[in-house]
């Protein structure tokens, strides 16, 4: 049974949707980066990484209310940021405390696994952090430039390929609609290119919506931006698969974040046509000119 872990959190709390399970453990609060132009998740928090001591309280606590998690999920934004001794202890900790669950997952930024050594990151792995979710958002650097992600395609590239080397899997997720009108061409032909060198082991389309407050928005308002329409949300996402080629292993790819206005889901390459055949089908069905109605929660 799943029931709410007696910890107190410092609010607001994110997580992957496939964690849903998952017991969530903050090691830091808020995100190192902060500045993504359409992300508002920890504008209200300052980044810091949490004592070890109140790490441990909290698996502590979670031990003797009965709990015995499957899986574990280390918040917030980028814990793999955080230092190597508070990662450690951390999984030395869960090992001890909760010898039964099975792996445990984090948030990554590019910069994150370019910071840790091979050593270091197979250290972590070897402790059962067995998943690292990127933000890999698009796989072109003027999209990646314009919305301040921090990284270039290059260090994307390289990231991903040493975090899946060092014994991690890989969930990539990409943004659709993030570059606008003006960049989906490339936005779309660079993602691809991304998503066949690095070959994540999961991978997972958001839907871009603008948040008010967020600079993103601003540049909405102001023209800058020109925010895709429905139909061609769907035509990115078939581009995007499309260009995409997942040759070399089995790749479980999900769009199904509250974000997307239809869930959509498989393993690919064995799905792939069928995906696009689907996908095809709704692009035929949708009506120009319309835009998806931003969802009630993200
Ligand atoms: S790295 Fe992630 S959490 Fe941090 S600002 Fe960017 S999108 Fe938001």
């Amino acid at each position: 049974m799943f029931f709410e872990p007696p910890i107190a959190y410092e609010p607001p709390v994110y997580r992957p949707p496939s964690e849903w399970r998952s017991l969530l453990i903050q090691v830091t609060i808020g995100c190192s980066n902060n500045k993504c132009t359409y992300c508002d998740m920890y504008r209200s928090k300052t980044y810091r990484v949490r004592p070890i001591e109140k790490i441990k309280e909290d698996l502590d606590k979670c031990a003797s209310s009965g709990m015995k998690p499957d899986k574990i999920f280390l918040c917030d934004g980028d814990a793999l940021g955080a230092p190597m001794e508070v990662l450690e202890e951390t999984l030395n900790h869960i090992n001890k405390t909760f010898p039964d669950t099975r792996r445990v997952g984090i948030y990554a930024t590019a910069e994150n696994i370019l910071e840790k050594s091979e050593e270091e990151l197979r250290t972590l792995a070897s402790k059962k952090l067995d998943i690292a979710y990127l933000g890999l958002e698009s796989g072109d650097d003027k999209v990646l430039h314009m919305i301040v992600k921090g990284n270039t395609a290059d260090e994307m590239e390289r990231a991903s390929l040493k975090i899946k080397d060092c014994g991690f899997k890989l969930s990539t997720i990409a943004m659709l609609g993030v570059g606008g009108k003006k960049y989906s061409k490339q936005h779309v032909e660079n993602t691809a290119k991304m998503l066949s060198a690095t070959n994540p082991q999961f991978f997972s389309f958001l839907t871009t919506f603008s948040v008010p407050g967020t600079p993103y928005h601003t540049m909405i308002e102001r023209g800058l931006i020109e925010p895709l329409t429905s139909k061609e949300l769907l035509i990115e996402m078939h581009d995007i698969l499309k260009l995409s080629s997942f040759d070399f292993n089995q790749v479980i790819f999900r769009a199904n974040h509250v974000s997307n206005a239809n869930p959509l889901g498989g393993t690919l390459p064995r799905d792939k046509e069928e995906i696009l055949k689907t996908l095809k089908h709704w692009i035929d069905q949708t009506p120009e000119g319309v835009y998806p109605k931003a969802p009630a929660r993200m």
